[in-house]
């Protein structure tokens, strides 16, 4: 088969193990900087331009699209899509995963656990938010933060106070969320590729740090999943309709409690504290997917 990756750096440990995993598999592979990519839209022919070729035959892309270039790079799909291109990622779901309030509305309708969050049009009933999530210490998050970047741990009223007037002040869109204190700056990541839980870590931040973020410097070991962990990895990937996705939760005596659902989850981590060929189950996943889309059209 014919992949493309969408990823703007060759050098990045996933993108060069999925290379690894598709030449491996005697796959052709290509990788496209998708901010560098022109969508051309005419009648009926869709065409993605890219360094002055067309192009049209991928048999599928991998999207590893990065935070600061979510709007194109998900455009970037969508005109895949329109080609009839397999994506691993689908433009919306990518969209979807990319807002906290999107994600964890429609985690809630699943009857998925959650820290209890609270979202409003800036309002300025501080006490009356802090109170519904249970008083501070509490956490408060940008929308559209990634990496740990814009996760605030206020540890007090007065701090909550102000640290919402400041974002209120400068009309930045958060979410209040109840501190789940029992975790103590751990939580499980589970990679899930095409409805099975491949792999599963946990992240123990640095000392002193509530978040486990691995690039704020959190290690990581393998960790076997409790039965309802597993189900609610799964179920959160297929609601947010994420074919691979890292799906981050916090254990708690009231089970899972899930935080977020990636969508381009990276594969370093993952591979290094489980020893699973996670890469190589992405392009299985696409194998098997692309190859029967195929016979579809050609049917
Ligand atoms: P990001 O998208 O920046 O990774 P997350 O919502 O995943 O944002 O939060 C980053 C980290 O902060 C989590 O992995 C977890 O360790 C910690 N964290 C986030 N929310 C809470 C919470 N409500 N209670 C305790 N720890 C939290
Ligand atoms: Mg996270």
């Amino acid at each position: 088969m014919n992949i493309g990756i969408l990823s703007r750096n060759p050098e990045l440990y996933s993108t060069k193990r999925l290379v690894e995993a598709c030449e491996l598999r005697n796959h052709t592979i290509q990788i496209i900087d998708h901010s560098k990519c022109d969508l051309v839209m005419e009648k009926k022919q869709p065409q993605v331009l890219y360094h002055g070729e067309y192009l049209n035959d991928f048999d599928a892309i991998i999207p590893r699209i990065g935070a600061s270039v979510t709007f194109f790079g998900s455009a970037v799909i969508r005109q895949f899509e329109m080609m009839k291109t397999f994506s691993v990622t689908d433009s919306q779901a990518l969209l979807r995963s990319r807002d906290k309030l999107r994600s964890l509305q429609l985690l809630a309708r699943e009857g998925l656990g959650m820290p209890k969050t609270v979202f409003t049009n800036y309002s300025k009933h501080t006490d009356e938010i802090i109170d519904s999530v249970g008083g501070a210490p509490l956490v408060i998050k940008f929308l559209e933060g990634t990496q740990g970047i814009g996760v605030v741990l206020a540890e007090n009223k007065k701090a909550a106070e102000s640290v919402l007037a400041a974002f209120n002040g400068l009309k930045a869109r958060v979410i209040v969320q109840e501190f789940i204190k029992e975790c103590k700056g751990t939580d499980i990541r589970a990679f899930v590729v095409d409805g099975e839980v491949v792999g599963a870590m946990r992240r123990k931040a640095q000392p002193g740090e509530f978040r486990s973020n691995l690039h704020l410097g959190a290690t990581a070991e393998i960790v076997t999943l409790t039965r309802s962990q597993k189900s609610a990895a799964l179920k959160a990937a297929k609601a947010m309709g994420l074919h691979v996705a890292g799906v981050d939760m916090l254990p708690s005596s009231k089970g899972p409690l899930i935080l977020e659902v990636n969508s381009s989850p990276g594969l370093q981590g993952i591979e290094t504290s489980t020893g699973v060929d996670i890469a190589g189950k992405i392009i299985e996943f696409i194998e098997r997917n692309a190859r029967k889309r195929r016979k579809k059209i050609s049917a």
